[in-house]
C-alpha cells in the first residue's frame, strides 16, 4: 500500500473527485490522496457526452458554467494538460410550450453574459437547412459550446495534482469511514486502513454505500441511461454543431469522426433504477431504435446512417437534478461532492474548486456553495431555475 496517512482522502476517480484533489493540493492542503476501487475514469466520466455550455436555468448555475467554460477555453494555462476540447457551437430547440420560459431563461443568461441567442424556426432553417424544423417554436445558438475528451480530461486533473504532491491508489476501494468522537478519523479499504483529517466522497451513485452507515442516506439515486453511435451518411458529415431537441428528448454531438452520439432525456429515458455494480453496459435494442427514430426525426438524413450499437451508464440523480455538495451532517471532516445528476462533466473544473474550499475554509468565496447543501431536500428548497422547462429531469 502506497499510503496509510495523508491530511485530506478524495474517494472516487472521476472529474468530480479528480478536480478537488487538484485544487486541494493546489491550495496546500497538505498530503492528499485520491483513492479509487477501479481505474480513472471508470465511472460514469469516462462514458459522458463531456458536453460543455454556459446556459442554465438558475444565475448560479450559470455563473459556475461560466467559469468553466472559460477553463476548457483555457485549459493548458490553467490545469495542464489537454482535455481535448472542441468548439462546435450548440443548438437547442423547443416546442411552444416552453417558448415563454426560453425567452425569460435566454435573457437571464444573456444579463449575465452568456454569449447566446434566440432563433425562430426560420433563422434554423437557414443555418442548418439538413434539419426538419417541425414542432419547433423556438431555438437558440450559444457559440462557445463543445465537447471535451472526459478520460483526457480526469487524467489531466489527476497529472495536475500530482504534479503538486498529491498521489493516487486506484485498484482500491473504501469499505467505510472511520470515525472517533464524531469526526473522520479516516477511511477503512480493502486495502487497510487510511488515516485522514478530512475525507471526501465523490462517489457518485455509489455515495450512499458509503453514508447510510453513518445514518445519513443523500437522496441519490443510480439511473441507467443510455448512449447510441450513428455513422453519420454523406450528408450528414458537415453535421459538427451540438443539437439539444427538448421536443423529443433527443440530444446529438459529434463523435470520432463522422459518428454522432444520441443520448436521451425525455422522462422515460431517465426511469431505470440500477445497481451500480450490476446494469447493462451495452444498449438495448429498442433503445437504439428509439433514438435513432427521434434522430432521422430531425434530420432526415439519419435514415440512410449506420447504427453502430450504443453503451449503457449511470446518472446519480438527485430530486432536482443538482448535486449536494456539502459536509456531511453526521461526521465532522467529511464532505459529499456527488449527485451531479447527468450534468457534472462541465461543472468540474469550479465544483472541484468549491469543494476544496469547503474543506479548507468551510465556505467558497465566491459561490454560494448553500445552494447545493444537503439539507435543501427536506427543507423543500430545491435548486431549481424560475422558468424551468416542461418533462426535464435537469435543466
Ligand atoms: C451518458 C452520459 C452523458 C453525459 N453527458 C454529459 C455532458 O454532456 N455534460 C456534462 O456536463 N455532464 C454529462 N454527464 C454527466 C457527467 O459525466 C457526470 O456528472 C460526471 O462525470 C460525474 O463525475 P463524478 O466524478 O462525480 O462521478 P463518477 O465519474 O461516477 O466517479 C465516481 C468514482 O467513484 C468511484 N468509487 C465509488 N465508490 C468508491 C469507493 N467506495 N471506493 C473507491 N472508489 C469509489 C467509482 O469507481 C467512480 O470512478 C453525462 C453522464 C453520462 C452517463
Amino acid at each position: 500500500m502506497t499510503s496509510q496517512s495523508a491530511n485530506v482522502v478524495v474517494i472516487g476517480g472521476g472529474v468530480n473527485g479528480a478536480s478537488t484533489a487538484m485544487h486541494l493540493a493546489r491550495m496546500g492542503a497538505g498530503r492528499v490522496l485520491l483513492v479509487e476501487k477501479g481505474h480513472l475514469a471508470g465511472g460514469a466520466s469516462g462514458r459522458s457526452g463531456a458536453m460543455v455550455r454556459e446556459h442554465y436555468l438558475h444565475p448560479t448555475l450559470v455563473r459556475m458554467a461560466q467559469e468553466a467554460s472559460a477553463i476548457f477555453h483555457n485549459w493548458q494555462d490553467a490545469v495542464g494538460g489537454d482535455a481535448r476540447f472542441t468548439q462546435t457551437g450548440r443548438l437547442l430547440l423547443w416546442g411552444q410550450n416552453d417558448a415563454d420560459a426560453v425567452r425569460a431563461n435566454v435573457a437571464m443568461n444573456r444579463s449575465l453574459g452568456v454569449e447566446i441567442e434566440l432563433l425562430t424556426p426560420s433563422d434554423i432553417a437557414e443555418i442548418l437547412p439538413i434539419l426538419n424544423t417541425e414542432g419547433v417554436a423556438v431555438g437558440a445558438y450559444e457559440p462557445n459550446s463543445g465537447y471535451a475528451d472526459p478520460m483526457a480530461t480526469t487524467y489531466a486533473y489527476a497529472q495536475a495534482a500530482q504534479d503538486r504532491g498529491a498521489e493516487i491508489l486506484t485498484g482500491c476501494a473504501v469499505t467505510g469511514i472511520r470515525t472517533a468522537g464524531g469526526k473522520v478519523v479516516g477511511v477503512d479499504t480493502d486495502d487497510g486502513p487510511i488515516e485522514a483529517d478530512a475525507v471526501v466522497a465523490a462517489t457518485g451513485p455509489w455515495v450512499n454505500r458509503l453514508a447510510a452507515p453513518l445514518g445519513e442516506t443523500l437522496p441519490v439515486t443510480p439511473i441507467r441511461v443510455q448512449m447510441v453511435h450513428l455513422r453519420r451518411p454523406p450528408s450528414l458529415e458537415s453535421l459538427d454543431t451540438a443539437v439539444i431537441d427538448n421536443t423529443t428528448g433527443a440530444y446529438f454531438r459529434t463523435n470520432a469522426g463522422f459518428k454522432t452520439l444520441v443520448g436521451g432525456e425525455a422522462p422515460g429515458d431517465l426511469e431505470e433504477v440500477v445497481n451500480p455494480d450490476a446494469f447493462g453496459l451495452n444498449a438495448d435494442h429498442d433503445t437504439i431504435t428509439r433514438y435513432w427514430d427521434r434522430a432521422r426525426f430531425r434530420f432526415p438524413g439519419f435514415a440512410a446512417a449506420t447504427q453502430m450499437g450504443g453503451y449503457g451508464s449511470l446518472y446519480d440523480m438527485t430530486p432536482d437534478g443538482n448535486p449536494v455538495l456539502d459536509k456531511s451532517a453526521a461526521v465532522e471532516g467529511l464532505y459529499w461532492a456527488a449527485g451531479f445528476s447527468g450534468h457534472g462533466f462541465k461543472l468540474s473544473p469550479v465544483t472541484g474548486r468549491m469543494v476544496a474550499e469547503l474543506v479548507m475554509h468551510g465556505e467558497c468565496k465566491d459561490h454560494p456553495v448553500g445552494d447545493f447543501r444537503a439539507g435543501r431536500f427536506a427543507e423543500g428548497d430545491l435548486l431549481t431555475g424560475d422558468h424551468p422547462y416542461e418533462g426535464r429531469a435537469h435543466q
